[in-house]
């Protein structure tokens, strides 16, 4: 059997949620594909990306959902949560309304995804000059404790730390379904 042909053990959903234009799409570009398009939206009305791994010598093969624009219409549906072991829920630290929704997108997850659903907050565009930025990661990792969530600042644009936030959340999910 080829090596690309090996069974699945596992299938996680995993939804990707946030204002628009937090960099949901490029995070999923740049963690299925290692790529971040400079002409962004190109993905629009693409559902999902995935990507298959090991862990702990199980196949496990990460469907990572994009809202596809969904989110500027408040019109994510429930359809988009069903099912989904993981979720991220990203904000921008250069615009603090982002930051600001998180909780609101947080209540929305709980309200239509599964109880057991794991969650982690990721604060992209960590990579934009210090003058830019609108919240603190000290801010957002107390907000994430108290929600009980991972927290980790990424940079879709450089790379920095996405690997290791999707790793984290999928070895979380992992933990909770095996
Ligand atoms: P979405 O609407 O949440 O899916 O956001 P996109 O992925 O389309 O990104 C929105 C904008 O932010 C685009 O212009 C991206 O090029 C830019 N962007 C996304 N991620 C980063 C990042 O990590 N750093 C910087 N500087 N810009 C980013």
């Amino acid at each position: 059997r080829w090596e690309g042909e090996a069974e699945i053990d596992y299938v996680f959903k995993v939804v990707v949620v946030g204002d628009s234009a937090v960099g949901k799409t490029q995070l999923l570009a740049r963690f299925t594909r290692d790529e971040f398009a400079l002409d962004s939206k190109s993905t629009i009305g693409v559902e999902f990306q995935t990507r298959t791994l090991t862990l702990h010598r199980k196949r496990v093969k990460a469907q990572i959902w994009d809202t596809a624009g969904q989110e500027r219409y408040r019109a994510v549906t429930s359809a988009y949560y069903r099912g989904a072991l993981g979720a991220m829920v990203v904000y921008d630290v250069t615009r603090r309304a982002t930051f600001e929704h998180v909780a609101r997108w947080v209540e929305e997850l709980r309200a239509h995804a599964d109880g057991s659903t794991v969650v982690a907050l990721i604060g992209n565009k960590a990579d934009m000059p210090a003058g830019r930025r609108e919240v603190e990661a000290d801010e957002a990792a107390r907000l994430a404790e108290e929600q009980g969530l991972f927290f980790s600042e990424a940079s879709a644009l450089t790379g920095d730390n996405v690997e290791r936030a999707f790793l984290t959340l999928l070895e979380e999910v992992f933990a909770v379904v095996s």
